[in-house]
């Protein structure tokens, strides 16, 4: 059977054009778009991601266009072949590029989705130059480091600006000044600067640290971290300064003395308890009135009612629902990475506070439920959730516990992997398939319940493997009377992907017949989007192809967490 589903009309990268001046890089710029470069000092893990993402929220708060961009300095092309345990959560935007967990970030403080020309990696930026060398676009001339890979990041990040019709543009540089990896990243910044000083600020994210052995704070790694960003001819504007506890004004004096800002311009970012209640914190200091003023923008009133009335619901004292979300990407040496399912998780929580509960969100390693011996553990959880994954690890303890879930009656929700290890449970246990498998962990089982998708096959035997899952957003209908359909109150969806194999349709009719319900396809009936058990059977058993957890906004929960969250608390 030919399995296809509606093409993305959208394309994955600007068309290219190669000048070598920065004035002609800019020849499509908007007069009026201003670039706010957030850049990193003295280590990194300090949240600057998080800390851009709150920066984008303050100005779009005051009503400006903003969009927001990353920088990455590794050589992988995309984020897709990095390892979530080394990297995180692999984002994946609406037009299929796989991307930092920043830009999911991004997203979440904007409340706004970002195309793939907001992400750019050091191996996408030479892949390009490289790419127009041979085709002979630089007309016989030397193409050189510098200038001509600062050069395509500015045209990039010019290109990100006018199509958004920006009045600010974000760039985050990833990485900590310093490091020999970001530093043609800095010279972007300095060439912007020198064309067109007034529209260009820069902003550090810096750590102040206060050791245990002294108990006070510390600037000098700061006055440092400043000093190696001005030997690559960039200043900062304004300092944010992390820190466990807020900055005194001493030390604000300090910091603006030795690095050369007002003082007004160190704002103080000590740790919160919730990341949401940042951009309400740096408005304090006034952060996005000191931003536009920097950058030479009159703002409009901050109107940031919104946010504030779900940063109260996110800080409230309501009844706890608790979720165990079962993985296998959660621990590298004695410590836990939550980090690789941000957006599930966080999706998680915004649905809580919706329905004004307050979530308990626990980490389970399915290498625990292998032997089967500790499932009753599982009793403890209002809810059940299997993310996405690859590969055979840990794969046996998710199928014991989704099989604990269904016979048990405890909520699940099932995430790509996550639902595809669900039909293949019921195949085994319920159709009685014993040997039933995945392609993707034994291709030579004899029933395949799941399989690599048609178009996939060939991509898989030549080894073209980075960025050639079936990626971004994809429609799909729902079918009436479905816990799918009551969710979304709507009958079409469009969802982002990111999976190579599908439910092997030869076994649809069989798995219909014994009762599993697939309740979301692709238009054209050909690909299995949504699987659930009817309600008079199980409180919420689902499972999607697609991952809806990159849509879910803090203003904006999905409906399909929500769903689930519901059916979790009201099982207690
Ligand atoms: N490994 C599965 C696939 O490629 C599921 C992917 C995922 O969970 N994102 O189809």
């Amino acid at each position: 059977m030919k399995k296809s589903a509606s093409r993305r009309t959208t394309t994955r990268h600007p068309k290219d054009s190669t000048r070598r001046s920065v004035s002609s890089a800019s020849r499509r710029t908007t007069p009026h778009t201003k670039y706010l470069f957030v850049v990193g000092g003295v280590m990194s893990g300090v949240g600057k991601g998080v800390t851009a993402s709150s920066i984008a929220c303050v100005l779009k708060a005051r009503g400006l266009t903003v969009t927001a961009l990353k920088i990455d300095p590794y050589i992988n092309v995309d984020a897709g072949t990095m390892n979530p345990t080394e990297h995180g959560e692999v984002f994946v935007l609406q037009d299929g590029l796989e991307t930092d967990q920043d830009m999911g970030n991004y997203e979440r403080f904007l409340g706004q989705s970002l195309p793939a020309k907001n992400y750019m990696t050091t191996g996408s930026v030479y892949l390009s130059v490289i790419k127009k060398e041979r085709n002979l676009e630089y007309g016989g001339k030397n193409v050189e480091v510098v200038p001509d890979i600062p050069l395509e990041v500015i045209r990039r990040i010019k290109t990100a600006a006018t199509d958004a019709r920006a009045d600010v543009a974000l760039i985050e540089v990833g990485g900590t000044v310093g490091e020999y990896q970001n530093i043609l990243f800095l010279e972007a910044i300095r060439l912007m600067k020198q064309e067109a000083p007034a529209d260009v600020a820069t902003v550090m994210v810096s750590y102040l640290p206060v050791p245990g052995s002294i108990g006070e704070m510390k600037t000098k790694p700061t006055q440092t971290a400043v000093r190696t960003l001005n030997s690559a001819g960039v200043f900062a504007d304004l300092i944010i300064a992390r820190g466990p506890v807020p900055v005194d004004d001493k030390r604000k004096a300090k910091i603006a003395t030795f690095c050369n800002v007002r003082q007004e311009h160190v704002i103080s970012a000590p740790d919160v308890a919730s990341i949401y209640e940042i951009p309400l914190n740096f408005e304090k200091d006034n952060l996005s009135a000191r931003l536009c003023d920097l950058l030479g923008i009159r703002p409009g009133p901050s109107d940031l009612a919104h946010w504030k009335r779900f940063v109260a619901r996110a800080k409230a004292d309501r009844s706890e629902v608790t979720i165990a979300v079962v993985g296998k990407y959660f621990t590298t040496g004695d410590f836990i990475l939550s980090d690789v399912y941000l957006s599930v998780i966080e999706a998680l929580k915004y649905s809580a506070y919706q329905l004004n509960l307050k979530p308990k969100i626990v980490y389970r390693s399915s290498a625990d439920f292998t032997d089967g011996k500790r499932l009753r553990e599982l009793d403890q959880y209002d809810g059940i959730l299997v993310p996405g994954g690859f590969g055979a690890t840990g794969i046996p303890g998710k199928l014991k516990v989704i099989e604990y879930a269904r016979s048990k009656g405890i909520p699940y929700f099932g995430i790509c992997y996550g639902m595809q290890l669900a039909v293949l449970e019921y195949a085994q246990n319920v159709l009685g398939l014993k040997n039933a498998s995945t392609e993707e962990i034994d291709p030579t089982a004899k029933d395949l319940i799941v399989h690599v998708m048609d178009d996939q096959r060939q991509k898989l035997a030549t080894g073209d493997l980075g960025g050639s899952m079936r990626l971004g957003e994809y429609p799909a209908v729902l079918q009436a009377g479905s816990i799918a359909r009551a969710a979304y109150k709507m009958g079409e969806i469009v969802e982002r992907h990111r999976h190579r194999y599908e439910i092997n349709n030869t076994y649809v009719d069989l798995l219909t017949k014994q009762g599993l319900v697939f309740s979301g396809t692709s238009p054209d009936g050909n690909l299995m989007e949504i699987m659930e058990l009817p309600k008079a059977v199980h409180p919420f058993f689902v499972g999607t192809q697609f991952h809806p957890e990159f849509l879910a906004r803090p203003l904006a929960p999905h409906p399909l967490f929500t769903a689930f969250v519901r059916a979790a608390y009201e099982s207690k």
